[in-house]
């Protein structure tokens, strides 16, 4: 029997076995498909060291009515999946009060501030610093009134988290991004962010570390995972696994599982969208343009062009009317080449409305973990989180007790 079974194997469930691995613990990781495929592979690769507070759900009437009537591009929804979006939104609304939402950014801040701190020995370690760049992360804006507001909002967070940020004029941001048309009215630049040329790269070169340490990969349903003989057990394409402890990290999918288990989660999934284009222009750093909710990002497979959040049915067929925005868009800002796949890819952020990740103990079963809920930050967070649950697991201790499963009796 192993000591500790992880399931799902994206940025979070492979940084929880290489953490749980260092503190001595015999680790297998199961996934359905194989590491870094999923979500930890379609994201826009940003270690977000500039993310110290979480999105809250907007407050402001005139924005909330934007969204009802589709106007901007930052939020599409399906009408069919409002009924069980009402929950989650009515949580995430009261989560987003400015005195919770500070208290909530308190926890989160600590959290991001450290985040490439915990990635840096194991880029170093997986031999992956190919596929990283420090050149920070780039918000762009064509109307003054929007730089200047978000310019503002820059400075706060500076003052009040220590963040660095600087302001770039239309000549600073020519320089910076040579490829870039003219026209936009500056930058807000996040020096100290770090990005990915491939995130599902990263992750699954995390995890060949694991496995060169010695811990085993195994392809498995979670949905076969039991209680056995005091411990937990699932299948998998080498027979049964058994281990002593089970940690759920199957990120978008763990509400799923463990609704088996009688938990109830109110997991908000926010999809989003992306896909590459080849053979025209390269950033060197990833850039926001803020005003159409678009993330640019030149990654090995070409410029990746993602999207904000849309609220559908987990299996509903995607609807990328927001990447067809986003892909003009971009199209304004620099020469994006023609489209690499004939596919657009989604896949969803996992959000707990309250806005911090579900990290530790599971209430009622024991043996059982929970590591998900990482929302617009979990290929940033997920090697931070891993080390606290693992500090948790070996010492008994809960180092950040607002990350506590136990808070899910409140929501
Ligand atoms: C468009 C977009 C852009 C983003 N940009 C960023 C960014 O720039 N920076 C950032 O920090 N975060 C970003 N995120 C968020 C980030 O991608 C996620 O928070 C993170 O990838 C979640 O990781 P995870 O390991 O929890 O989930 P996943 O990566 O989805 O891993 C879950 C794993 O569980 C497995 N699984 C599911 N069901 C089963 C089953 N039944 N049996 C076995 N295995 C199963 C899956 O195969 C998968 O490998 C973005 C997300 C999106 C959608």
């Amino acid at each position: 029997m192993a000591d500790v079974l992880v399931l799902g194997a994206g940025m979070v469930g492979v940084s929880t076995a290489l953490a749980l691995q260092e503190a001595g613990r015999d680790v297998v990781l199961a996934d359905r498909k194989g590491p870094g495929l999923e979500t930890s592979y379609g994201n826009a690769g940003v270690i977000q060291s500039e993310a110290v507070e979480p999105y809250p759900l907007p407050l402001a009437l005139t924005t909330l009515l934007k969204i009802a009537f589709k106007r901007g591009n930052s939020v599409n929804y399906h009408w069919n999946a409002l009924p069980s979006y009402l929950r989650p939104l009515r949580l995430y609304f009261a989560a987003s009060l400015p005195a919770r939402h500070k208290a909530i950014s308190q926890t989160y801040a600590g959290l991001i501030r450290r985040a490439t701190a915990d990635h840096a020995p194991l880029i170093a370690a997986a031999g992956a610093d190919n596929l990283i760049r420090r050149t920070g992360l780039r918000f762009v804006y064509r109307s003054q009134p929007a730089l200047d507001a978000a310019a503002a909002n820059a400075a706060r967070l500076a003052s009040e988290y220590g963040v660095q940020v600087v302001a770039q004029s239309p000549s600073e941001l020519a320089v910076a991004e040579p490829h870039l048309n003219p026209g936009l009215a500056g930058a807000v630049y996040w020096p100290e962010a770090w990005s990915c040329a491939d995130p599902g790269g990263l992750t699954q070169a995390y995890a060949a570390l694991f496995a060169s340490r010695g811990g085993r990969i195994l392809v498995s349903d979670a949905d076969t995972l039991c209680e056995r003989g005091g411990g937990w057990a699932v299948s998998s394409h080498e027979g049964p696994v058994t281990a002593k402890e089970v940690v759920i990290a199957l990120g978008p999918w763990s509400p799923v599982l463990l609704n088996r288990f009688g938990y109830d989660i109110p997991l908000l999934r926010k999809r989003g969208y992306h896909r590459h284009f080849a053979g025209g222009g390269t950033l060197n750093a990833p850039l926001l343009h803020d005003e159409s909710a678009t993330v640019l990002s030149s990654m090995v497979k070409g410029l990746r062009i993602l999207t904000g959040a849309e609220l559908a049915c987990f299996d509903a067929a995607p609807t990328p009317v927001q990447l067809r925005r986003s892909t003009a868009a971009a199209a304004g800002l620099i020469d994006i080449g023609k489209p690499v796949e004939a596919e657009v890819w989604s896949g969803c952020r996992p959000c707990m409305p309250d806005m911090l990740p579900l990290t530790g103990k599971a209430p009622r079963h024991k043996g059982m973990w929970f590591h998900f809920g990482h929302g617009h930050q979990g290929f940033t967070l997920g090697p931070t989180t891993a080390a606290l649950l693992a500090e948790e697991m070996i010492t008994g201790q809960v180092p950040v007790p607002e990350l506590s499963p136990a808070r899910l009796r409140n929501l």
